[in-house]
């Protein structure tokens, strides 16, 4: 295959935010750290302009400015610089906000779907149990979950394709403990793969660049590279974040089991500067 008929790959870090790097890491230091909040934009040979999450947006501020939804920015002081905003980074890649053609919601956390709003054309995708949750819980359940509904287009459910709907796909023992993914298109080129814990269902995103290096964009299923190859949890103050404990722990083993069989399999958390500061594919820098 070409590396023009391949999937296109930029990480960008739309804006971030700051906590001590001990709650997202047992053992971590005291001090504030920062943490990106991650779009990736992938340029899909056929689909055009896609996005894995959009990162902050100046809608996660109009959504915090009120209690009780002012307590998030507390918790998570957010800062969002003009050259890193969603529509600025685009740009730099050629591609406008109605460009976009889909969204690919890993979940619901507001530093992931943050710039929804923007993206009039995008159609979107999730794990459906993902997207049940928003009818189960109020607006206090919701928000101590990091969830913010108005983050979310007017027609979000008329835009919204589920994922399960997709092909199932059998991953093979390479992928264990991760059985299953479902074939977003059809043509193998992006599979998303249920990542359990972190929220009611996380969905990660499998695909090769344009380098034909795998990558697993893991969202959320760690705070950072150090956490997998570590196995080091977050600390329990994170805890009632966290939709299931016990299978953020399996998850969290899960993803060095890959890592271990895969040694160039790049696992990208969508909160880890490192990951996503050291991405930098080969063939797109040649063909740029
Ligand atoms: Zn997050």
């Amino acid at each position: 295959m070409k590396p023009a008929s391949r999937l296109r790959v930029h990480l960008l870090q739309v804006g971030h935010c700051r906590h001590p790097e001990w709650v997202t890491l047992r053992g971590g230091r005291w001090t504030s750290a920062e943490f990106p909040a991650l779009a990736a934009l992938l340029i899909h040979p056929r689909h055009g302009a896609l996005l894995y999450d959009t990162g902050y947006s100046a809608h996660f501020e109009a959504a915090t400015q009120r209690f009780p939804e002012r307590l998030y920015r507390w918790i998570t002081p957010v800062q969002l610089p003009a050259t890193q905003t969603l529509q600025q980074q685009l740009a730099r890649h050629g591609v406008a906000p109605a460009d976009v053609a889909r969204v690919l919601i890993s979940h619901l956390h507001a530093d992931h779907i943050a710039g929804l709003r923007d993206l009039p054309r995008a159609r979107f995708t999730a794990l459906r149990a993902e997207i049940a949750q928003l009818r189960d819980v109020g607006r206090l359940r919701a928000l101590m979950h990091a969830v913010l509904p108005a983050l979310l287009p007017d027609d979000f459910a008329a835009r919204l394709d589920y994922a399960d709907d997709a092909p199932a796909r059998d991953l093979g023992p390479l992928w264990a403990p991760f059985a299953r993914g479902f074939d977003l298109f059809g043509d193998g080129s992006l599979i998303a793969v249920p990542l359990p814990g972190h929220s009611s269902a996380q969905m990660g995103l499998l695909l090769r660049d344009a380098d034909d290096r795998p990558l697993l964009l893991a969202a959320d299923a760690c705070w950072s590279a150090r956490a997998w190859r570590e196995q080091r949890m977050p600390s329990l103050l994170a805890r009632p974040l966290m939709h299931d404990w016990a299978a953020y722990r399996t998850t969290l083993a899960g993803l060095l089991a890959v890592a271990t069989r895969q040694p160039d399999l790049l696992i990208v958390p969508s909160h880890c500067g490192a990951t996503i500061a050291s991405y930098s594919p080969r063939a797109q820098e040649r063909a740029a």
